[in-house]
């Protein structure tokens, strides 16, 4: 089971290697030092050997009577066999979203968010479990889901709650509504999180909703779904009916849905937009990013490198907004590289469920091959690949050292793509002049990290970069009162905060 399963005779033992040739400082492979007897985590979830969808209240079977597995990417084990929507469940589902609109928006506001307070605490009640689902469903590593995941997708729904009798302060001197059916779908990086992003905004604005979680990630929207019954959310108000691309494009195409909200792919996002243009209906969209990180020479280069590695290879790069290209300033080059190289190292990749996991899964293993594609490009296009080494990888599930180019040229494939996977691209610059245009040359604009000590430079630099983000000192920090979106070809409109209930709403 990765570096977990090894043990060394002596655990306090760091090993010193040789000099690393292009820089010549030590390079240590805490690889092998740092062995820690397995953690894993032991709460034991229920799943069934079938879902249906959530329709009215209620799990019902799909129309057509076609399921699909959900795997393990960890074990390749099938978890459970999960409908697939038709265009008539899409129907049905969108019938009583309708159906439970009237009462639901006319309901006192403060009623409505007595439910969403509910789900919130059910959903920390239910944490260890829900923790447990996502890490299994997705490869994520449990500490992520454990710590971030389940805990922020809480706090959606609480700090969405508070909203919903405030509306008329969030939007002062306006008469605000809701919009009516809102169609949302969402990808399989953040499950549950992406559901209480895209739902706690919608239920206390006073819409309903029909929600279509990814196919390979479904289990914890349909345990949301358990709790929403548990909480006895009016039938309706959510509905969850599960599948792929095609039961998408569906929703996507409802005439009773008057607002899409998706998180995903650049390239089904463009689909969508055209096949919703000239019909009226409303859409956020939040799709790719290939953000940069810009550490400049006067940053405090221990924090900075934090920093980086946070925010490429937590949830194995799996993340939108993910830094996946770093831009270090010459004079330091050679420092940030040794102890990216070193930090990599102690890097545990292996077991999700094991509690000192940093790297799991990848979530798939077409998401694999697609990984394996670019680091095959990235050589044939002259970088150098820099991976972690250290003990060998589980036998079983989908597996991807995390790993860095260098030698990279702004013109390479690696430097321009989304990967979604642990793979960092980085290049130097000179002049912050260089820096910013550099950063700024790409069709994405999702997110931007600045390492700087200087103050002036963070907000000259912040505001001439194009993104929804820019962290300053630090990276992928996230807040329900927040906004988040993107730039560009990274999407539009914003999600969370007071920005993300806009969407949600008619104004008059
Ligand atoms: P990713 O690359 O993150 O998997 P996708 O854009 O492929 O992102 O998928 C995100 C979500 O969009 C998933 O729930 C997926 O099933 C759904 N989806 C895929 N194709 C379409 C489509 N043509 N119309 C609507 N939804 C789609």
């Amino acid at each position: 089971m990765g570096e977990a399963g090894g043990h060394h005779s002596n655990p306090l033992m760091i090993q010193s290697k040789t000099l690393a040739p292009s820089t010549g400082a030590p390079a240590l492979d805490f690889g092998s030092a740092w062995d820690y007897a397995a953690a894993p985590e032991r709460v034991q979830v229920k799943i069934a050997a079938r879902y249906g969808h959530f329709i009215g209240g209620k799990f019902v079977p799909p129309a057509e009577g076609k399921h699909f597995p959900t795997v393990n990417p960890a074990t390749e084990e099938t978890l459970s066999e999960i409908a697939l929507g038709s265009a008539a469940d899409v129907d049905r589902a969108v019938a009583a979203a309708k159906a439970a609109l009237p009462r639901w928006s006319r309901l006192p506001a403060r009623e409505r968010a007595k439910y969403m307070f509910r789900i919130a605490r059910r959903i920390q009640e239910r944490a260890r479990e829900l923790a447990v689902l996502e890490t299994r469903d997705g490869g994520k590593p449990i500490k992520e889901s454990r710590d971030i995941d389940i805990p922020e997708a809480a706090q959606h729904f609480f700090y969405h709650a508070g909203w919903a009798d405030k509306l008329q302060y969030a939007f002062p001197g306006r008469n605000a509504r809701p919009v009516g059916v809102c169609g949302q779908i969402i990808p399989w990086n953040f499950p549950l999180l992406m559901a209480a992003w895209k739902l706690a905004p919608a239920l206390a604005c006073g819409n309903t909703a029909v929600l279509k979680p990814a196919e390979t990630t479904p289990l914890t929207a349909l345990r949301l779904a358990e709790i929403l019954a548990e909480i006895d959310l009016p039938p309706g108000v959510v509905n969850i009916v599960t599948g792929a691309g095609e039961t998408g494009a569906a929703l996507v195409a409802h005439p009773g849905v008057r607002k899409i909200a998706f998180t995903g792919s650049t390239e089904v996002g463009k689909k969508i937009a055209a096949s919703i243009a000239g019909s009226g209906k409303r859409v956020t969209l939040e799709l790719g990013g290939k953000s940069p990180n810009i550490i400049f020479e006067d940053a405090s280069l221990d924090q900075a490198i934090e920093g980086i590695i946070q925010g490429i290879y937590y949830n194995q790069g799996h993340v939108c907004c993910a830094g996946s290209r770093l831009f270090v300033q010459e004079s330091v080059l050679d420092e940030v590289l040794v102890k990216l190289d070193i930090r990599l190292r102690s890097l545990r990749v292996g077991d999700p469920l094991d509690k000192n996991t940093d790297v799991g899964a990848i979530n798939s293993a077409d998401q694999l091959q697609k990984i394996r594609r670019y680091l095959d490009v990235g050589r044939a296009e002259g970088a150098d690949l820099h991976e972690s080494n250290g003990s060998p990888l589980p036998e079983r599930g989908y597996w991807c050292r995390p790993c860095y180019f260098t030698g990279v040229q702004p013109a390479h494939t690696i430097a321009r793509d989304e990967i979604f996977g642990p793979v960092l691209a980085v290049m130097s610059f000179r002049t912050p002049e260089e820096a910013i245009t550099r950063a700024n040359n790409t069709p994405y604009g999702l997110a931007a990290g600045v390492w700087t000590d200087k103050g002036s430079k963070i907000f000259e630099v912040a505001k001439r970069l194009k993104a929804g983000v820019v962290w300053c000192n630090t990276y992928n920090q996230f807040d329900p009162a927040s906004p988040f979106g993107g730039f560009k070809e990274s999407g539009f409109g914003r999600e969370g905060g007071l920005h993300g209930l806009r969407a949600y709403l008619e104004l008059s």
